[in-house]
């Protein structure tokens, strides 16, 4: 099976500051070829605030040290909100940030789509409605947005309503965050499935189900988050560290016990990914660890696809 998934992490962790790149973001790509890494997911998630010319700079270093980039837009752009400001607003983050996607060279935006403010599928409509619009009038040749998974069970965000944003809207691709919807398995919406995405064969059950439910483009730019994540009733609480175990006091019969991993386990999926040869990008969102569960990822992957 010919490798088909590239992996990296979720902006940058404290071991980077603390290498030899001295701070410096656009040293991220050039630290990445090093670590061995494919991918880069940049942070804008308190809005775009990245000049054009470091925009360019992250371009020219991508280039150079053979590293691709995705785009993690701000949590304040809600086009599922009620408020028309809120709207407006979001639009323009959103148009900003598909302008320096497009400098640097990122084909993929990841997007929550927010609040289900005034009833679920009310707040789906809106959602699909103002992305027609925008994809319509303010999205760059190359570039996709990402609707992801939600980890909270109250926002928009079950992996059925991003795969009906998909259909309805044909140019975004899902961000399928896997700790999300690990977090959803106690949802009683009709639009959850009880996922528990705590062995290799969860993974392909799911993405058998979403391939069957995309385009073949849309399927050809799978995107994933994982990460260990801890919850409660209510769907995501925290994310973990990779590799980190249950403490006695965060044990209980619902996530497991002291000394049991947190799920899920971002190599299982790695391994289903290898087993299966499905297309991906995989982003780690481990706490303060994402090179680290990024690099456990494609070493898993590597050894199981030969
Ligand atoms: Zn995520």
């Amino acid at each position: 099976m010919a490798a088909n998934a590239l992996f990296g992490p979720a902006g940058f962790p404290t071991s980077f500051f603390e290498s030899k790149y001295k701070r410096d973001r656009v040293n991220g790509p050039e630290w990445l070829n090093q670590l061995g890494l494919d991918l880069l997911e940049l942070q804008m998630v308190h809005g775009p605030r990245t000049r054009p010319d470091v925009a360019a700079q992250y371009r020219t270093q991508g280039e150079e040290f053979g590293i691709r980039f995705s785009i993690h837009a701000s949590y304040y752009c809600v086009l599922s909100s009620v408020k028309p400001d809120v709207v407006e607003r979001s639009f323009a983050s959103l148009a900003k940030t598909a302008e320096l996607a497009a400098i640097i060279g990122a084909p993929r935006i990841v997007l929550h789509p927010g609040t289900t403010a005034g009833g679920r599928e009310v707040a789906l409509d809106r959602f699909i409605t103002n992305m027609q619009k925008f994809v319509a009038n303010d999205l760059p040749d190359g570039v996709h947005i990402h609707p992801e998974t939600a980890g909270k069970v109250n926002s928009l965000g079950s992996l059925t309503e991003i795969l009906t944003i998909c259909r309805e809207v044909p140019s975004c691709r899902p961000c399928v965050d896997f700790g999300h919807l690990h977090c959803r398995q106690l949802s009683e919406l009709d639009t959850d499935n009880g996922w528990t995405f705590t062995k290799p064969t969860d993974y392909i059950v799911a993405m058998d189900h979403m391939k069957a439910n995309l385009t073949p483009e849309q399927w050809q730019d799978m995107h994933y988050h994982i990460s260990p994540i801890q919850f409660t009733a209510k769907g995501e609480k925290k994310h973990r560290t990779h590799g980190e175990m249950i403490s006695d006091d965060d044990a209980n019969p619902v996530v497991g016990e002291a000394g049991d991993p947190w799920f899920p386990i971002a190599e299982q999926f790695a391994q289903a990914l290898a087993e299966t040869g499905y297309p991906a990008w995989v982003v780690s969102e481990a706490s303060d660890s994402m090179d680290r569960g990024a690099l456990a990822m494609k070493q898993a992957y590597l050894q199981k696809v030969g």
